[in-house]
């Protein structure tokens, strides 16, 4: 068993910052538990110039390397046992299932980036060789690859306290690529971050890579986001939250001296649309499907189903109502997101022209929230922008339309989303008008389906036009997230001994090149 302390760790450094403390917190109790103290610009200076030494030799360590560090640090995640799954259960109340679950997710993602690298071939090779009789001028060899981008700023979620946190996706891509990460821990779950922290440093040990490789910053408020984001040693930004808190980094990103990436994902409602043939034949079993997927992890999921859109049909309407009510309510993450579902809710509830098919209380101070379902008209719907903000937990919102022809103009109105499903098996020709509008709104389009579950594979496209993120060309899920962390370098007239291995003559690495324009495995 590991002792919480309550610290920071700086390139293998124990601290207690001066800082002021913060505790975290038990939803099931409803009681404060570990006390943690806030790093500042110190901390920030001291782990940034760590990243800045150990970038220095991590970038240029071989694949086979890095991926046998990033195996190491998904045994040693699993080595730690069931005392991470019961400290970041008490901390979230997300439960033993779902937290099993999701480190074992955490731990594939690890795995998954540790193959990718170690076979090498996500650098993209691109060789096109010299031509020195090319008429009116010789052609040059030009060599391309991605090279990583240096330091990564990773700000964790707190829905996702290992797949999305201290040592989950972003963390995992940005190692990979060959960066040192620092992590600005989540203070909803800094007792489950510290253990993280333990595991990658004995990762780190094992595999003797250099310790400034990774630092874990522990602290409440937005200044220490901010100050890491603004230190010049930082090239990136990983970031999975709110819209609020994205936004904001990509602000202060973008107003540095040297302005970086910030890749955020944010909110989403994920729309999910019935054909009105569909909703007639099939009523009861999408309220089932959508009912279960609304009540999912307490709604708190970033692709948790905001809005369904259809006609009116009075069974799929009592049976959504009913589902919903009788679904057993769920313990929300932490009381600040417990009070702004409140605020949400009586926003809601007062508005005139939403009405609340399944009113219950949610007393002021409790966790467990009602699962609820508000209805509206397609045209109030696109008459209040406010009606298609996000409300992080277990609710949705039937917008009822007149026809198929308001289905489509509510599908063209949507902003940027993770994912819109359809169902429309009864309605094939709405189904293609719909996929031609939502494929320009959304990263991701699900057919006959419910869009909470992210499979984790290299198909999988996690990111959509903004707010759902601000690089609508990237993901956060899947092999596709380290390139993120990487930029092409090419390399003209170099000398074999000056190339990265990846692009020498002889192709020591064997990986796939494109060639002269062919794809091959051959040495030049
Ligand atoms: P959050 O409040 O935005 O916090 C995320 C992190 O950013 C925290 O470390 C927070 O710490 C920091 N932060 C927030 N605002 C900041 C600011 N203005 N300046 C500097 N740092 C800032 O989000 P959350 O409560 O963890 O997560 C809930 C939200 O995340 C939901 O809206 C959900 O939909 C979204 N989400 C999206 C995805 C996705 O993949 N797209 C996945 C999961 C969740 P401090 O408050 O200490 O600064």
């Amino acid at each position: 068993m590991i002792e919480i302390k309550g610290q920071s760790c700086i390139a293998g450094n124990w601290i207690t910052p001066p800082g002021r403390s913060f505790q975290s917190f038990n939803p099931y109790k409803r009681e404060s538990m570990y006390s943690f103290a806030s790093c500042g610009a110190d901390e920030v200076e001291r782990a940034a110039r760590a990243a800045e030494s150990a970038f220095h030799i991590y970038r240029n360590l071989d694949g086979k390397s890095i991926g046998v560090f990033l195996n190491t640090i998904a045994d040693e995640i699993e080595a730690l046992g069931d005392q991470l799954l019961e400290v970041c259960d008490s901390e979230t109340a997300l439960g033993l299932a779902r937290l099993t679950g999701e480190r074992g997710r955490t731990c594939g993602q690890l795995r998954a980036f540790a193959e990718l690298v170690t076979r090498g071939e996500w650098v993209q090779a691109h060789i096109d060789t010299a031509i020195p009789d090319r008429a009116p001028v010789p052609k040059p060899d030009l060599r391309r690859m991605m090279r990583p981008i240096g330091p990564v700023a990773v700000f964790g979620a707190s829905n996702f306290p290992f797949a999305f946190s201290t040592l989950g996706g972003d963390t995992a891509s940005a190692l990979a690529a060959g960066n040192p990460v620092i992590v600005k821990g989540h203070p909803a779950h800094p007792a489950t971050s510290e253990l993280f922290a333990h595991a990658i440093a004995r990762a780190i040990k094992k595999c003797d890579i250099p310790a400034g490789v990774f630092s874990l910053l522990q602290g409440l408020g937005n200044e220490l986001g901010a100050d890491l984001v603004k230190h010049p040693v930082i090239q990136a930004v990983g970031f999975t939250g709110s819209e609020n808190g994205g936004r904001a980094l990509m602000d202060i990103a973008a107003a540095r001296p040297q302005p970086i990436p910030v890749y955020a994902e944010m909110g989403s409602i994920n729309p999910l649309f019935v054909g009105p043939n569909t909703l007639q034949a099939q009523a009861e079993s999408i309220a089932t499907g959508l009912s279960g997927s609304v009540c999912m992890g307490t709604g708190q999921f970033c692709t948790s189903p905001g809005i369904v859109v259809s006609v009116a049909n009075e069974v799929f309407e009592a049976s959504l109502k009913s589902q919903l009510s009788e679904a057993p309510r769920g313990y929300l993450l932490n009381p600040q997101i417990a009070a702004s579902l409140q605020a949400a809710l009586e926003s809601l509830n007062n508005h005139p022209h939403l009405e609340w098919l399944n009113r219950a209380d949610f007393e002021a101070g409790s966790m467990t929230p009602p699962n609820a379902v508000f209805k509206t008209s397609a045209r109030n719907f696109l008459a209040d922008e406010t009606m298609s903000r996000e409300v992080f937990g277990p609710v949705t919102l039937y917008v009822v339309c007149e026809n198929e022809a308001q289905m489509l103009e509510v599908a063209e109105n949507l902003k940027g989303n993770l994912t819109a499903s359809v169902h429309a098996d009864e309605d094939m020709e709405l189904a293609g008008k719909l996929y031609d509008v939502l494929e320009q709104k959304v990263g991701r389009v699900i057919y006959n389906g419910y869009p909470t579950g992210v499979e984790v594979c290299p198909s999988q496209q996690h990111g959509g036009p903004y707010p759902a993120s601000s690089v609508s060309t990237s993901t956060s899920v899947g092999a596709g997230a380290i390139v993120r962390f990487a930029r092409f370098v090419a390399y003209q007239g170099t000398p074999d001994a000056l190339l990265p291995d990846a692009l020498k003559n002889a192709n020591p690495l064997g990986i796939y090149r494109l060639v002269n324009g062919a794809l091959t495995t051959q040495g030049i």
